[in-house]
């Protein structure tokens, strides 16, 4: 174990470990190479405990079985859950696992401030900076995150949770006093370590976490995991300088500026300002709040069977699926496939439109969409396919619902008002796949369903698809 003390060692290996985390990023920002990232990924983070655990003089003894009890306790519960997930859970799961590690900076942070400078007195000045600076952010973290889990899930311990945003009249002054407060806490637990400033900052900043999150709701919700995302980065990050850890800096600063890119390009995709998501609307006019959560339909639909909706696509040229949560929630990928392979061979262009914010994280139908096997260079984003929805003969929206929704373009009162959409409403005719009438997840209702452009298909996704595929066989 001896040599394994050389500081050159450890250097060594945490700059392997931390070139493996960026090539894990890289290998995450694309399908084909997603599987490698996240092996990348895993492999950075063994090296990455390995050496930490090996190297820590403080991790001694009886405190390596204790250790391996943990990491293979909790790796086992992570692996459980991992695999029990189904595909529509993860964020929920996502913003659970966000929880965790703003707490255990949280907890880190205050056994720190326990130990003190070693010599009886409180640690010294900059040190105590870095823990009120961790504690602080790791509080947000934990429980805006706990918040976002429980909208996400709509119920949190056993309570109802709406997802809309709780909108308090004078909330940027609140922020502003939580802010300020937190600043004096700062100043009187840094001049001489005084623990109740350390104590009142962190419950301020409690607070302050489930205020934030609390304020923003509906379709802005996957930037609040993605903000999440950040905080917990920058909350590592912030341990890292706290436990003098070279590599817990790098790979919290990595997580905390990518989840920061994520977000603004989230919020650009869904024209919204990153401040205004942040601080649930600020400067923006009050959307009107869809009542009792979801909105009723308010006209006359047309019908289709999967027979009839065969014969449409038996003589279509071009046509295109738009996927959405529904497919997730139906399983439907495969059956989606297999349509698109029996159209394809009669000659027909198939290919997917994808909105950014499709389904419940981001990616979301792109991963569902290559664990079935659709081809990826027929898997096209929003920008690339809006411009050819006018010469498109069907388009088949499959599950989906706040994402064609033309209430976005029209409807300046709209809770999704200015959020772009898949124009799908242009093309010659428009299939919508779901169950009922019912809303989406922004709880509005869906002007498309009324166009004359537009048929219903009604049931579940899977069953509707397969019923179209053996009508398109027959
Ligand atoms: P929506 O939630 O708007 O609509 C999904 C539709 O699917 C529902 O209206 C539902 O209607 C239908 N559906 C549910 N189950 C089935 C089934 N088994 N078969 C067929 N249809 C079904 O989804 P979109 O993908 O259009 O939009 C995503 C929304 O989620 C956006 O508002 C986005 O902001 C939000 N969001 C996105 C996240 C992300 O990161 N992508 C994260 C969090 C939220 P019915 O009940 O009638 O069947």
């Amino acid at each position: 174990m001896q040599f394994l003390n050389s500081q050159l060692l450890i250097n060594a290996a945490y700059l392997v470990a931390a070139v493996l985390f960026i090539l894990s990023l890289r290998g995450l920002s694309s399908q084909e190479t997603a599987r490698r990232g996240n092996l990348y990924g895993v492999i950075g983070m063994v090296i990455a405990m390995a050496a930490t655990i090996a190297t820590n003089p403080h991790v001694a003894g009886k405190f390596h079985s204790f250790l391996m009890i943990a990491v293979f306790g909790g790796g086992v519960i992570g692996a459980v859950m991992a695999a029990r997930v189904a595909m529509t859970g993860m964020p929920e799961l996502v913003a659970l696992l966000h929880s965790f590690v703003g707490l255990a900076a949280v907890l880190v942070g205050y056994s720190l401030d326990l130990l003190g400078d070693g010599a009886g007195g409180p640690p010294h000045l900059a040190h105590r900076i870095e823990i009120y600076i961790d504690v602080w952010i790791g509080a947000i973290t934990t429980t805006g995150s706990v918040l976002a889990f429980g909208k996400l899930r709509g119920k949190l311990l056993g309570k109802k949770i709406s997802g809309t945003p709780l909108l308090l009249p004078a909330r940027h002054w609140l922020n502003l006093a939580m802010l300020i407060g937190s600043i004096a806490c700062a100043y009187i637990y840094a001049k001489d370590g005084n623990q109740i400033g350390l104590h009142i900052g962190t419950a301020i900043a409690g607070v302050l976490g489930v205020h934030l999150v609390a304020a923003i709701g509906g379709a802005d919700m996957p930037v609040v995991v993605s903000m999440l995302n950040s905080y917990s980065g920058w909350t590592a990050s912030a341990a890292g300088f706290m436990l003098g850890n070279d590599l817990l800096i790098i790979t919290g600063a990595l997580v905390g500026s990518s989840g920061a890119i994520l977000s603004y390009i989230m919020c650009r995709a869904m024209n919204r300002s990153i401040w205004n998501v942040i601080f649930g609307g600020f400067g923006a006019a009050p959307a009107k709040k869809p009542e009792g959560g979801a909105a009723q339909p308010a006209g006359e639909v047309q019908e289709i069977d999967a027979p009839g909706l065969a014969e449409q696509l038996k003589e279509a040229k071009s046509v295109v699926i738009v996927p959405g949560y529904g497919m997730a929630v139906g399983r439907a990928q495969h059956a989606v496939r297999e349509m698109t392979e029996v159209l394809r061979n009669r000659g027909v262009n198939v290919r997917f439109a994808i909105h950014p914010v499709a389904g419940r994280l981001p990616g979301h139908m792109n991963v569902l969409l290559a664990e079935a096997n659709v081809p990826y260079d027929i898997v096209l984003e929003m920008d690339e396919i809006n411009g050819d929805l006018p010469e498109t003969d069907v388009v088949m929206v499959i599950g989906a619902n706040d994402i064609v929704n033309p209430a976005a373009e029209d409807d300046p009162t709209s809770p999704i008002a200015g959020m772009p959409v898949l124009q799908v409403w242009k093309s010659k005719l428009v299939i919508v796949n779901k169950r009922s009438r019912a809303a989406g997840y922004a709880g509005i209702d869906n002007p498309l369903f009324y166009k004359p452009v537009t048929k219903m298909l009604f049931g579940d996704a899977k069953d509707a698809v397969e019923k179209v595929v053996t009508a398109l066989k027959a």
